[in-house]
């Protein structure tokens, strides 16, 4: 596996690969890599020839009062995944590579990047909109691949590169968990012992409310009111930052579920914030 850290070196290499006719995915990733990163990776090789991981902690989509400085890192185990997952090319730029000290200019889509994560962390999409066009520029994929647990994000980017005839695919892959429900994530290191027995009552309020879909309930308060309560008994320390049933393209909120409905959730807990999302509807 090659280890790029400069601009130009990526380029060149995405260049070479193009000129030989090769396929390249890429996966854009923060690193401290778990499963959910690497069932991404095994997915790009299954779509392409060449597999590029970035591993860039993107300071432009943390707002100022948020864990930037906090976020785990582990810069040898990561090195030490990827290789052994097939990976090509890991990219791990400095941030004052990636950004000059004047940089201007943002990649935004307001209607979408508002709502839900975008309610408390008003900058966030703009920051994760602009890394990844960047990315696009640098590492020329024909297909990128993204993590459904994110689900906002992976909805932003789709719009993004739609509307600017983005010539890269998108594509999905579905949350990977821990065995007891916990939806995987970097920053579940930040939960204590305590919190970390708690957490997997978010997706098990989230199972409840598809099972009360099943059973016929059509009302969105009424599911989000059950799954308030659920959390409250089950995730007493928690604080839901929204909790949300939403189109799952248009991401704005649905008062009846009818042919297409997500829940999605974030959830403070301790010095964590989760996230989590569940399709409701089509069954
Ligand atoms: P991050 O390093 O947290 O920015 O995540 C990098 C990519 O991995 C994003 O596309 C995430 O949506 C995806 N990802 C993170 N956690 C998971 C998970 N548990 N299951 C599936 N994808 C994930």
């Amino acid at each position: 596996m090659q280890i790029l850290s400069t601009l130009p070196d990526l380029s060149a290499q995405a260049e070479r690969w193009r000129t030989e006719g090769q396929r390249i995915a890429l996966v854009p990733t923060m690193g401290y890599f778990h499963e959910g990163h690497l069932a991404l990776m095994r997915h790009a090789r299954s779509l392409a020839h060449r597999v590029v991981v970035s591993r860039f902690i993107n300071p432009t989509q943390f707002g100022p009062a948020e864990d930037l400085a906090a976020y785990p890192r582990d810069a040898g185990r990561d090195i030490a995944l990827a290789g052994a997952e097939g990976v090509d090319a890991l990219f791990q730029p400095a941030a004052e590579a990636m950004y000059a000290p004047d940089h201007a200019t943002w990649v935004d889509v307001p209607a979408l990047s508002s709502v839900l994560c975008g309610v408390s962390r008003p900058t966030h999409f703009r920051g994760v909109c602009t890394v990844v066009l960047k990315l696009f520029h640098l590492a020329r994929p024909h297909v990128a691949v993204f993590g459904e647990k994110d689900w906002q994000q992976l909805a932003v980017i789709r719009r993004m590169a739609r509307d600017l005839n983005v010539d890269v695919d998108i594509v999905g892959h579905p949350i990977v968990r821990e065995s007891d429900g916990l939806a995987m994530s970097s920053r579940n290191a930040y939960l204590s012992a305590e919190e970390r027995a708690q957490a997997p009552g978010i997706y098990r309020g989230l199972l409840a409310m598809a099972h009360r879909v099943r059973q016929g309930e059509r009302d969105a308060a009424a599911l989000l009111a059950g799954l308030r309560e659920d959390l409250k008994r089950d995730v007493p320390s928690g604080e839901p930052d929204y909790l949300s049933i939403v189109h799952p393209d248009t991401l704005q909120n649905l008062t009846r579920l009818d042919d297409a409905a997500l829940v999605a959730v974030a959830v403070r807990l301790g010095r964590a914030r989760l996230i989590d999302n569940l399709r409701l509807l089509p069954l």
